[in-house]
């Protein structure tokens, strides 16, 4: 081939009559300088002007059709429906069978570059606007059909369904996602007044509060709930919101006189006081607890002046009992 493109750097074709550089052949091994008769474009009008002639024959029945063929690949001779259709020559018939084809298809789209090649391809296909818009029509379309609705609704109630969605609504990557949807609806003018408009109209109604009660009190009794909500208390997020919070707030005047207001109302209930009165007596009773009494009080009154004021108040006692007595 050095040789035929050393010396054959331009050729003539016989149907244009045009010198063209020998990048404007085909290559053809069963001729002598490796190269088509024609020009790469001739080639193709010929070919084109012979598949048309071909069809109009076929069209027209002046071809004989052969009921079985040999197939080039593989030699074997079969019926004629084993063969695709082709323009390429005279019959409409590949040269090679079905399978033969189907062979040679997954060799030549199993090749890594061409796998490549063709993801690329794809991949710029699809992001072309008006593709993006046939896409979605035909997708609307598809999806509109009662069989597929039908369909789909069945796949959604499988556990298996069921399951795989709740693994991906487990993955952190779609956690990610949805949050960054709703940040961005939520960011949208008007949104948020919305919500709220629609919230209150809810919880306007006695029942929905109620409703929503009942559900709270069912979703924090879960024991999976229960656990995260623990370890969200003890986690830093919730330390760090919980100090931030409660500091500001246990210092404002109107909370610290509310609680002080409900404590003494609550501790004034009959109930609470009868409570209270047990708790202390059993408490009282207890042997650790009348050790540690008698433990104190034993210090108490070891303790450094605390002798002669007592000393002193129990004279003042009896000064004031002596006076009392001759009063009478
Ligand atoms: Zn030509
Ligand atoms: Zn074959």
């Amino acid at each position: 081939m050095y040789e035929i493109d050393s010396i054959l750097k331009e050729k003539e074709c016989p149907e244009c009559h045009q010198f063209k550089p020998i990048s404007d052949y085909n290559k053809d091994t069963h001729r002598k300088d490796g190269l088509t008769y024609y020009c790469r474009d001739c080639e193709i009008k010929r070919n084109r002007a012979y598949e048309k002639k071909w069809e109009l024959e076929r069209s027209q029945g002046l071809v004989d059709i052969p009921e079985e063929k040999e197939c080039t690949e593989c030699h074997r001779i079969l019926p004629i429906s084993y063969y695709t259709k082709s323009r390429r020559n005279r019959i409409g018939k590949a040269p090679a069978c079905k399978d033969c084809a189907r062979k040679r298809f997954l060799e030549y789209y199993s090749q890594p570059e061409v796998k490549k090649q063709l993801q690329e391809y794809h991949r710029e296909f699809i992001k072309k606007p008006e593709q993006r818009k046939r896409m979605k029509e035909y997708k609307k379309e598809y999806q509109n059909r009662p069989e597929v609705k039908a369909k789909a609704k069945e796949n959604r109630q499988s556990p298996k369904f069921k399951e795989r969605v709740k693994k991906y609504r487990q993955r952190p990557e779609t956690k990610e996602l949805y949050k960054g949807y709703r940040e961005k609806y939520l960011a949208k003018p008007g949104v948020k007044e919305r919500i709220k408009q629609y919230q209150a109209e809810y919880y306007s109604i006695p029942e929905n509060i109620q409703k929503r009660k009942e559900y709270m009190k069912e979703y924090c009794a879960r024991p999976e709930v229960k656990q995260r909500r623990k370890e969200y208390r003890q986690g830093e997020y919730y330390k760090d919101y919980r100090g931030k919070y409660y500091k500001g707030y246990n210092h404002r005047p109107e909370v610290i006189e509310h609680r002080k207001e409900y404590r003494k109302k609550y501790r004034s209930r009959p109930d609470v006081k009868e409570k209270e009165r047990k708790y202390n007596k059993e408490y009282n009773s207890r042997p650790e607890v009348k050790a540690r009494k008698r433990e104190y009080i034993k210090e108490y009154l070891e303790r450094p002046g605390v002798k002669e004021r007592r000393r002193a108040n129990q004279r003042e006692y009896y000064k004031r009992h002596k006076e009392n007595l001759n009063k009478i």
